[in-house]
């Protein structure tokens, strides 16, 4: 049987067409685990789909577009919602601070283009890790909408309306019977509740959405239409570098995994894994564990594992923990066996010829050393001095049989970047990193060996302005780096990641 491009089957389209409401989502969310989230404006009628996702699972991924412009209502809203029914995974993004500066005022002179920069590009950016969009459109709201069905599948995405076929009648009977609490602005005569700008309340007898850009011929802001050309920022530019770089190795590569410490640069990789695979990471994700890790990194790696559906291997290097091994026997030792020989263990066992890194050419001095596509010999040692060129992102991968190669698809990243994207897609981190009593983790690693810094650095924007002044370098936490001159670089030689 014939299959879409996001994986359905005819007869599954035709099935899911027939579905609406709490059914359809339970049904879309059981068929793509960790793959679906909720797109929601915590408008006027917002409320609704949100208890049925709610009641079918609260932990489902709620985002949250909040362009700047929202009226405050909205935004004191959006807690009491989320208070109310429960959810725990709310994920507020934002536009980019270079977009906004071009969209500041502009929804008076080009709304499209407002809409284009405070709405269509932070949402992309933000739904590309998943297949399955949830949304709140109704028939019921008329204009383009009219002919809505239950599911749209758009490249590589399948855009789900729960409430495509519910008439006013049963949204206000749902806000009855469910006794959910109405948006403040709905009893000063709002429906359908945007940008404050671009939202009026509407008069009797109006359809639902006559009070959005009222007095023009703009009836959608462009989140549910053909996307317009993109101009790529910087960050666009690193992502899409990135995203080539996972799909080429996977593409050439036989047996492939991805290595996750749990830090910042490697969740920054892991949500570009998952944005190169449509949401979903079709290799493994090893974690080595050296049984000293931070409880909250732990904690962490197994919440997001369950989350986000990740193969998940977790290894150690038991004997060497038996023998006793720990930083008082020396960290490089340590660090050699607990790391180094873990991971190996874990390539050996599972016959690895890739493993993807997150490491940064900025982040020290060893690193930046590196290739994109690194070669290793067959005791996984890495010889600095022969390494082949990388021009114009032509990467080498046919090597001689028992080589395997470390695959560094952050390495033309920043620290900056890094934190500038997290900002950018919302993306989930270890709290240890945000201050706390003034001082926070810069870089993480195990607990003996990891220094926290002198910070009141308590947001990602805070980090970002810490950043931008800093004279202290990343690693100056890391003991295990300063145990002699070339530690560093005799570890990473030795197999280190
Ligand atoms: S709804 Fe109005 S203010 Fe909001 S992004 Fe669109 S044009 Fe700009
Ligand atoms: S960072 Fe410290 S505890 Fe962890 S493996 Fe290295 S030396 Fe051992």
């Amino acid at each position: 049987m014939s299959k879409t491009e996001v994986g359905l089957t005819a007869r599954q389209m035709e099935t899911y067409q027939s579905l609406d409401g709490e059914a359809l989502i339970a049904a879309l969310v059981e068929n793509f685990p960790g793959r679906a989230a909720v797109i929601s404006s915590f408008g006027a009628e917002s409320a609704v789909l949100l208890d049925l996702v709610a009641k079918v699972d609260p932990s489902l991924p709620v985002i949250f577009l909040d362009t700047d412009e929202l009226f405050d209502e909205t935004q004191a809203y959006r807690q009491t919602l989320v208070d109310h029914l429960g959810l725990t995974n709310l994920i507020v993004i934002k536009p980019d601070p270079v977009d906004l500066a071009e969209a500041q005022d502009l929804w008076q002179t080009n709304p499209d283009r407002c809409c284009f920069l405070r709405k269509v590009l932070p949402l992309e950016r933000a739904v590309a890790g998943y297949t399955v969009l949830i949304d709140g459109r109704k028939r019921a709201h008329g204009s383009d909408r009219a002919q809505l069905q239950a599911l749209e599948i758009a490249e590589d995405k399948i855009k789900v309306s729960p409430l495509w076929s519910w008439s006013e009648e049963q949204i206000s009977q749902a806000f009855k019977l469910r006794n959910l609490p109405e948006h403040p602005l709905t009893a000063q005569g709002y429906r359908s509740i945007g940008c404050w700008p671009c939202t009026r309340p509407t008069k009797p007898g109006e359809n639902s959405r006559a009070g959005r850009w009222a007095g023009s011929a703009k009836t959608e802001c462009g989140i549910h239409v053909e996307p317009k050309a993109k101009v790529m920022n910087h960050l666009d530019v690193l992502e899409n570098q990135s995203i080539y770089i996972f799909r080429e190795a996977f593409n050439r590569l036989d047996k492939i995994a991805m290595l996750w410490s749990i830090g910042k640069d490697s969740n920054v990789m892991l949500w570009l894994a998952r944005k190169a695979f449509f949401g979903h990471v079709p290799f493994p994700v090893v974690h080595v564990d050296t049984t000293y890790k931070i409880p909250e990194m732990i904690a962490f790696r197994d919440r997001f594992a369950k989350e986000w559906n990740l193969p998940l291997i977790i290894g150690k290097n038991q004997a060497a923990l038996d023998a006793g091994m720990g930083p008082e026997q020396g960290r490089v030792n340590c660090c050699s066996a607990l790391k180094t020989e873990g991971l190996k263990q874990i390539i050996a066992q599972h016959g690895f010829t890739g493993i993807f890194a997150g490491i940064r050419r900025d982040e020290e001095g060893t690193r930046a050393k590196e290739r994109v596509f690194s070669p290793r010999n067959e005791q996984a040692e890495w010889d600095v001095r022969d390494q082949p060129p990388e021009f114009w992102d032509q990467f080498k991968t046919d090597f001689a049989p028992g080589t395997s190669l470390r695959i560094h698809p952050l390495l033309a990243w920043t620290e900056l970047d890094v934190w500038r994207y997290i900002q950018r897609e919302g993306i989930p981190l270890v709290n240890l990193y945000f201050a706390k009593n003034g001082r926070r983790y810069r870089s993480l690693g195990c607990a003996p060996c990891t220094g926290s810094i002198e910070s009141n650095a308590s947001t990602v924007e805070e980090i970002i302005a810490e950043l931008e002044t800093t004279k202290v370098s990343e690693r100056s936490g890391r003991a295990q780096d300063k145990e002699s001159e070339d530690a560093f670089e005799r570890l990473r030689s030795g197999g280190y990641m």
